[in-house]
């Protein structure tokens, strides 16, 4: 379905849970997120199924599963395997902090996930500490591991890049896809809900990319079929490609293809604005197929042209499903 400025929507990303097992810097404050949402507040699979089901009726041919941490829901593979059931459903994916990926990756695949994307933010173990302030670097590089080696293809490493924290690490990881074929994606720092966002600490794609060129050599333009907000380039030589996604200098809104659900069940037509409509008041209200249906065009039919760059979300990106 085309949504107001001609953007054909065909891709959901879904927040299945709110609670995460790493604190990272730039998504929550050290303690966690203070209003945690009670268990029945959170979206039931059967709900979260229905919902697919009338989206992929309305054209959504691809969803995400994100969080909070994913691999933290209890049954989520499960549920995966009852998604990838649901008829003209193209492709399902998931993005994880990847602590629990080593354990899961191979249900998952089997369950039907085609792709996973891992946050990994540093490859130095006491920076990776000071970014997570909890977990450990080996779990989420033997995870990344696993999911090459079960067939979760592509793999896709995001790291959120903060000047004087991380920044020295961006040639590394860019090194990284001249050896193997993972997409390396450096994401702007943004700032969402109470995080630790600054313009001191933000670094702009431009800068990051004069940085690979410099120290390391020419990227070369990559055109990939539905990259979504992400721009792709490639080294010389290399197995796997680097993805920049700048949602702070880039026009990404005319490429906008999603929508977002909630794990609390509302519907968010765009990440920047806190427009929702709460599709699980509509449902437990015991709204019919059609006025689901209604709920979601609707929302549809809200996107924005383009997000104000002055706004901030204010829920946390962990709750939003980033
Ligand atoms: N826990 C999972 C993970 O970390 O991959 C899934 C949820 S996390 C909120 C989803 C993505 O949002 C991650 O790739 C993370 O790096 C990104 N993210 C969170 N806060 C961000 C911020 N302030 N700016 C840019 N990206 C952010
Ligand atoms: Fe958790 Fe992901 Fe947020 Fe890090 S980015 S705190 S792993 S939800």
């Amino acid at each position: 379905m085309k949504d107001g400025y001609s953007r054909e929507i065909d891709y959901l990303r879904i927040s299945v849970i709110d609670r995460c097992n790493l604190r990272c810097i730039y998504c929550m404050p050290e303690e966690g997120i203070s209003n945690l949402l009670p268990h029945d507040e959170i979206l039931t699979y059967e709900e979260i199924l229905k919902i697919v089901e009338i989206a992929v009726d309305l054209g959504i041919r691809k969803v995400r599963i994100t969080g909070g941490e994913p691999l933290l829901r209890k049954d989520i593979v499960t549920f995966i395997e009852k998604l990838a059931k649901l008829e003209g459903l193209k492709d399902i994916g998931m993005t994880t902090n990847g602590v629990l990926l080593k354990k899961f990756a191979r249900q998952l695949r089997e369950g039907g996930l085609k792709r996973v994307n891992v946050s990994l933010d540093s490859i130095n173990p006491d920076k990776f500490k000071t970014i997570t302030r909890l977990g450990s670097l080996n779990d989420v590089l033997e995870g990344i591991e696993e999911a090459k080696k079960v067939g979760l293809d592509p793999v896709k490493i995001n790291m959120v890049v903060m000047r004087g924290i991380n920044d020295d690490e961006i040639e590394t990881f860019a090194l990284w896809s001249r050896e193997v074929d993972y997409q390396i994606r450096f994401i702007e720092f943004m700032p969402v809900g109470q995080n630790s966002w600054s313009r001191e600490l933000f670094i702009s794609k431009n800068e990051i990319k004069e940085r690979i060129e410099k120290k390391i050599g020419k990227l070369i333009p990559v055109n990939m079929k539905k990259s979504g907000p992400a721009e792709y380039f490639m080294l010389e030589k290399s197995e796997g490609i680097i993805g920049f996604i700048s949602p702070m200098t880039s026009h990404i809104c005319v490429r906008c293809n999603r929508l977002r659900l909630t794990a609390d069940g509302k519907l968010r037509p765009c990440l920047f604005s806190d427009t929702e409509i709460d599709l699980k008041r509509i449902m437990r209200g015991g709204a019919s197929d059609r006025q689901i249906k209604d709920a979601i065009v609707d929302t549809i039919n809200l996107k924005p042209q383009g997000m104000l760059r002055e706004s901030k979300p204010l829920r946390p990106m962990s709750t939003i499903g980033g």
